[in-house]
C-alpha cells in the first residue's frame, strides 16, 4: 500500500513537553513510521513555556481556528515546528496551554482539563481537516485525545479531508480514564445521544477512555500482556466488562525507543560513552555517580537505581519498607523522580537518614536520569501494573540490569534469568510485595557478584534490540487492515501482536 498519510493527535511528546513514557511514544513512533515511508503529523497544545524551556522553534502559521467551547468563542492561532524531520502543528490557547504543568500542580489536575483537551480535540480535528491531502489514520492517545474518533463520527463528517478517516486509539495506562461530571457535557457540546452506559457515561460522569474505546475503529494498548490483562478484574479499572464488549478491536503492540536518542555510545549527558563490547566507559559512569550522590566511589558495591513517577502504580512503597535492609546490607541506591506527596516526604526522610548509601533528588530531571541509567548496576521496576514501561528499556541499553515485577510490558520486555539464563536480560519476580521484591533483589545482589554471569546478563541487556522497527511495522499493519480489511491481514496482525517477545 502507498505512504499513508497518518496524523498524531497527544497531549505530549518529546522533546517539545514531557511528563512519562507517552512524549516517549508519541516523539518516536512517528518518525519509525515516516521510515516505513508514510507521512506523519503530530498535533500537539502549544505549551509556550515548555517549547521555550526546550529550546523548540515554531513558526506561526496563518491559519486561526475558531471554535466554541463553554459559551465563549475561541479563536486558536496555529503554529508549526520541525524537529528532528518531524512536522508538528501546535494549538495555541495561552489561558489553557501556557501553564507550568501540562496537567496540574504536583499531585493534582486542573479543574478545566476537560475544556483544555475537548477544545484541543476540535481544533485539532479542524486541523487536520485543512492538511493538504486526505488523511487515511488519526492515532490518538490517552483519555486527553479520547473524545477525537467520538466527535470525529458524530460532528466532523462534513470534513472533506477526514470524512472516511479511520481511527486508532492507544491506550497508554487504562487507570487514567477522563472522568468529569456530566455538566460539562452541555457546556463543550459533546454528543449527548452517547452518554448511556454503552457510550461515554460512567456512574453518572464523562469517561473519555470510555468515548474512545466505543468509537474508535481500533484499539491498541503498549504491550500484548497489558491487552491480555485489562480484560480481568484485577487489572480492568472497572472498564474490562466494557473492554470484552469491544475486544474484537483490542490488540497490543509493545512500545520501542528511539534509539538514537537513548544511545550511550553517543550521549554527551553521561561522563564516558560506551555500547555492547565496550563496557570501560560503564565504570566512569558509575564512578561519577556515586561521586554525583556523595556515595563511597567502590566498583564492588552494588548501585541500584530507579527512576520513575511516584505513583501508587510504581510499587514505590515496596521500595521504601526494603530500603532499611538494604541499607544494613551495604548496598547503594539512588532514586531520581517526584508525585506523590507522601512518597516524597518518606523518601526524604530516608535519605537524610542514610546520607552515604540513599540519594533521593525529587523532581523530574533528564540530564539526571541519564546520568543515573548509565551509571547504575541495577534499575528497579516493581510496579503493580506497567502497561509498557520505558525504564526498563532505557536502562537495558544503558547495561543496567532491571529487577522487575513480571506484569505488562515489563514481563514482555525483559528476559527473566529465572527462565532462560543464557538469554536473560533481568529477574522477574511475580507477587506485589516488599519480601518477594526483596528476594528478587537479593537474587540479583548475588548475581552481581558472580563477574561472569552478570558480565552475559548485561551484555544481553546492551544488545536487546529496544528499536521501534518491529512494532512499527505492526502498526503499519493495522492502519493498512483498517483500510483495507482482509482475512489475511487479520490473521497475520493477530500473529504479531499477540506474542511475548
Ligand atoms: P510512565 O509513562 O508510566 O511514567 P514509563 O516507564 O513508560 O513510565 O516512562 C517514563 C519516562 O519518563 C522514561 O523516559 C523516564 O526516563 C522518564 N522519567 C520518569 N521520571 C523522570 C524524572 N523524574 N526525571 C526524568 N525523567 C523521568
Amino acid at each position: 500500500m502507498a505512504g499513508l498519510n497518518i496524523v498524531f493527535i497527544a497531549s505530549e511528546a518529546a522533546p517539545l513537553a514531557k511528563t512519562g513514557g507517552l512524549a516517549d511514544v508519541v516523539g518516536s513512533l512517528p518518525l519509525a513510521l515516516k521510515k516505513l515511508e508514510h507521512q506523519v503529523t503530530v498535533i500537539l497544545p502549544f505549551y509556550r513555556k515548555h517549547l521555550a524551556s526546550a529550546g523548540i522553534k515554531t513558526r506561526p502559521l496563518k491559519e486561526e481556528i475558531e471554535t466554541w467551547a463553554d459559551g465563549i468563542q475561541h479563536l486558536c492561532p496555529l503554529h508549526s515546528a520541525k524537529v528532528d524531520g518531524l512536522d508538528f502543528i501546535l494549538v495555541e490557547q495561552d489561558h489553557l496551554y501556557a501553564r507550568d504543568e501540562l496537567y496540574g500542580p504536583p499531585g493534582g489536575a486542573y479543574e478545566d482539563n476537560l475544556l483544555r483537551y475537548l477544545l484541543f480535540d476540535r481544533v485539532a480535528l479542524e486541523s487536520a481537516a485543512r492538511l493538504s491531502n486526505r488523511v487515511d489514520i488519526i492515532h490518538c492517545h490517552d483519555w486527553q485525545t479520547g473524545m477525537v474518533p467520538l466527535l470525529l463520527k458524530t460532528q466532523y463528517q462534513n470534513l472533506a479531508k477526514i470524512a472516511d478517516t479511520k481511527t486508532v486509539y492507544t491506550i497508554h495506562n487504562l487507570a487514567y480514564q477522563g472522568s468529569f461530571p456530566a455538566e460539562w457535557i452541555h457546556r463543550l457540546g459533546i454528543p449527548s445521544h452517547h452518554f448511556h452506559p454503552g457510550g461515554f457515561e460512567f456512574h453518572g460522569q464523562i469517561n473519555c477512555m470510555k468515548a474512545a474505546i466505543e468509537s474508535s475503529d481500533s484499539i491498541t494498548t503498549v504491550s500484548p500482556s497489558y491487552a491480555g490483562e485489562i480484560l480481568t478484574r484485577e487489572y480492568g479499572c472497572q472498564l474490562e466488562g466494557f473492554l470484552h464488549d469491544h475486544a474484537s478491536k483490542l490488540s497490543g503492540i509493545v512500545n520501542g525507543l528511539n534509539i538514537d536518542e537513548w544511545n550511550p555510545l553517543s550521549d554527551q549527558a553521561i561522563a564516558a560513552n560506551f555500547g555492547p563490547g565496550e563496557i570501560a566507559g560503564k565504570n566512569k559512569c558509575k564512578k561519577a555517580l556515586q561521586i554525583h550522590c556523595g556515595f563511597k566511589v567502590s566498583a564492588e558495591t552494588p548501585l541500584l537505581t530507579l527512576i520513575s513517577r511516584l505513583a501508587e502504580q510504581k510499587g514505590i512503597d515496596l521500595i521504601i519498607a526494603n530500603i532499611g535492609p538494604w541499607m544494613k546490607r551495604g548496598y547503594q541506591l539512588a532514586i531520581l523522580g517526584s508525585g506523590d506527596r507522601k512518597n516524597e516526604r518518606l523518601l526524604q526522610k530516608l535519605s537524610r537518614k542514610y546520607p552515604q548509601q540513599f540519594y533521593f533528588f525529587r523532581g523530574f530531571n533528564e540530564s539526571l536520569a541519564r546520568q543515573i541509567y548509565a551509571g547504575g548496576d541495577m534499575f528497579l521496576m516493581p510496579s503493580r501494573f506497567e502497561p509498557c514501561g520505558l525504564g526498563q528499556m532505557i536502562a537495558m541499553r544503558y547495561g543496567s540490569v532491571p529487577v522487575v515485577r513480571a506484569t505488562g510490558g515489563l514481563r514482555d520486555t525483559v528476559t527473566d534469568y529465572n527462565a532462560i539464563k543464557s538469554k536473560a536480560t533481568g529477574i522477574h519476580f511475580s507477587m506485589a510485595t516488599s519480601r518477594a521484591f526483596d528476594i528478587a533483589i537479593k537474587q540479583a545482589v548475588s548475581l552481581y557478584r558472580t563477574p561472569r554471569i552478570w558480565s552475559r546478563i548485561r551484555s544481553n541487556a546492551l544488545k536487546r534490540d529496544s528499536s521501534w522497527n518491529s512494532s512499527a511495522q505492526a502498526y503499519e499493519r493495522l492502519y493498512e487492515s483498517l483500510i483495507a480489511w482482509t482475512p489475511a491481514v487479520a490473521n497475520d496482525l493477530v500473529k504479531v501482536t499477540s506474542s511475548p517477545m
